[in-house]
């Protein structure tokens, strides 16, 4: 028996629309595209959404949007998916990393506002599994010395910050849709921005550099193909309909989790912060202090064989090989984010998981603590 890590969740209402969209002569660039970017604005609030190929593609676009690129510096998080600090390097321009809050695991307010510098042309924050805690505190030090913030909120549809959603902290927000997010469109990603210049920007750049004029061999500047077809879109319109349903999934599945983990003191579990309204993206439980990387290692490794899928979400941006290899980075550099990255173990996680397979997967991780102590 396996329990994954994560699952999509697709109904026959999925299948159909995409079904839908095969029978049509509409592709790419159809119908499609439109509804899916109306319904996306709308449900986070914004003016304009714009659809892209993934959430990488996206990130990539805003900076260039931005007009960001070599001899530029963005201020990031090492504690992250990679593509948050890699797809400033596809811009050209270099990151710049700072330690984050211990207990949010977010970029930490007070170290963004000692990095800004001369060559500081974005800060580019994450909501590390779905949690939207700091992002206020954030967005001030943005603001007070006027630098644009790219929020990359891959990990946090549906979350919210005293009643302000992940996505619109930022001059531009940037959603994900890879099967493990919190809907899916196979691939595919979302620039949402309150920014006529940017969002059109972002339009022309997504489709091979093309214009508002010019038509179809018209090119005005150096672009990419980084849209996202039709029959993406169709799976993420029905996605997003479903979207409150699916937050309450997952909060159910993290309440599961919350209720059998939280008297051992051996975890640290995770809660929501006050203001906080978190859509669970994954669960993510750390070893208490004392517990050492190798621990932890045991810990991954004794679940896998028990036939229960974990990850160690996230292994430090800065110390992985190629990273460290060009801008030098050493252990000790961000010591909060290589503690932090020490100790999780990220638990099975995905809309569908049953009560009966979250208690499996919690005793199994006692039984495993139990051994190792
Ligand atoms: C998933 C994710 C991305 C990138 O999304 P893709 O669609 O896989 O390119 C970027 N940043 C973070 C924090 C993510 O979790």
């Amino acid at each position: 028996m396996q329990i994954y890590l994560s699952r999509p969740d697709i109904t026959e209402d999925e299948i159909e629309a995409v079904c839908e969209v095969l029978h049509s002569p509409n592709l790419s660039l159809g119908p499609k595209l439109p509804e899916f970017e109306q319904a996306f604005a709308e449900y986070i609030g914004s003016r304009r959404a714009v659809a892209v190929s993934s959430g990488t593609s996206g990130l990539h676009l805003c900076l260039l949007a931005m007009g960001i690129g070599p001899g530029d510096e963005v201020v990031t998080t090492p504690f992250t998916f990679i593509a948050s600090a890699t797809s400033i390097m596809m811009a050209g321009a270099s990151p710049v990393f700072v330690d984050i809050d211990p207990v949010s695991l977010n970029i930490d307010a007070a170290g963004v506002e000692s990095a800004i510098g001369d060559k500081t042309r974005a800060i580019l924050p994450v909501e590390v599994f779905g949690n939207p805690a700091g992002f206020d505190e954030i967005c001030h030090v943005a603001r007070k010395h006027d630098v644009p913030v790219i929020e990359d909120s891959c990990e946090a549809l549906g979350s919210a910050l005293n009643g302000k959603k992940a996505g619109t902290f930022g001059t531009v927000g940037v959603f994900a849709f890879y099967p493990n997010k919190q809907i899916t469109t196979g691939e595919g990603g979302m620039i949402l921005t309150d920014d006529d210049f940017l969002a059109d920007m972002c339009v022309s750049l997504r489709n091979q550099g093309r214009g508002k004029a010019g038509g179809w061999l018209g090119h005005e500047r150096l672009g990419y193909n980084f849209r996202l077809s039709d029959i993406n879109c169709a799976l993420g319109i029905v996605q997003l309909s479903r979207i409150e349903q699916i937050k309450a999934k997952r909060r159910q599945v993290a309440e599961w989790y919350q209720e059998m983990l939280a008297e051992d003191q051996r975890l640290i579990v995770p809660r929501e912060a006050k203001g906080c309204d978190v859509s669970w993206f994954v669960f993510v439980v750390r070893l208490s202090e004392g517990f050492t990387l190798e621990h932890r290692n045991i810990v991954l490794e004794a679940m896998t064989e028990r036939g229960i899928q974990v990850s160690n979400y996230f292994p430090p941006v800065h110390l992985q090989p190629f990273m460290a290899e060009k801008f030098g980075y050493k252990q000790g550099d961000f010591p909060v984010t290589e503690s932090v990255s020490k100790s999780t173990i990220a638990l099975p996680f995905y809309n569908n998981l049953g009560r009966d397979q979250v208690a499996i997967v919690c005793k199994t991780l006692k039984e495993v603590l139990d051994r190792i102590l």
